[in-house]
This record gives structure tokens, sequence and C-alpha cells, in this order.
């Protein structure tokens, strides 16, 4: 997810700003994250979620993070 990254710095996102995952709970750079349907998740969340999405095991972003366990990274 180096692209979004990217494209966040380009865009001017503050790189102090910091988010709460909605899946791990931990507060994440805001650059990097995604929002889906304004459920924020942070790169590394999000990165699970597209691998996950991609693998057929979550159809919805409130899917992923009501069955995968916090912390599982
Ligand atoms: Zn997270």
């Amino acid at each position: 997810m180096r692209i979004i990254v990217e494209e966040d710095r380009e865009r001017g996102v503050d790189p102090a700003a910091r988010i709460e995952c909605a899946r791990c709970h931990e507060a994440r750079p805001l650059i990097g994250s995604v929002d889906y349907d304004g459920i924020r998740l942070c790169n590394a969340c999000a990165t699970l979620f597209e691998v996950a999405r991609l693998n057929g095991k979550a159809w919805s972003c409130a899917e992923f993070v009501g069955k995968t366990p916090a912390g599982a990274h």
C-alpha cells in the first residue's frame, strides 16, 4: 500500500496527523490510512482487508473488522 502513502503525501496530508484505526484501535498515521464507507483503517489493516477481499474471505470492511480479532497483524 505504498502508493496510497505517496499519494497522501503529494496531497499534503499532515504527516503528524493520527487516526484511530477501526480494527486495531491504535493511533496510526493518517497518511496511508483508507476510509471504507466511513470505516477508517490504518495502512496495515487496510492491506490485510484488501488481501482478504482478494481471497474471497471478506466482502465488506464492516464484516472484516467484525471477524478478525484486533491486534492480529
Ligand atoms: Zn489498524
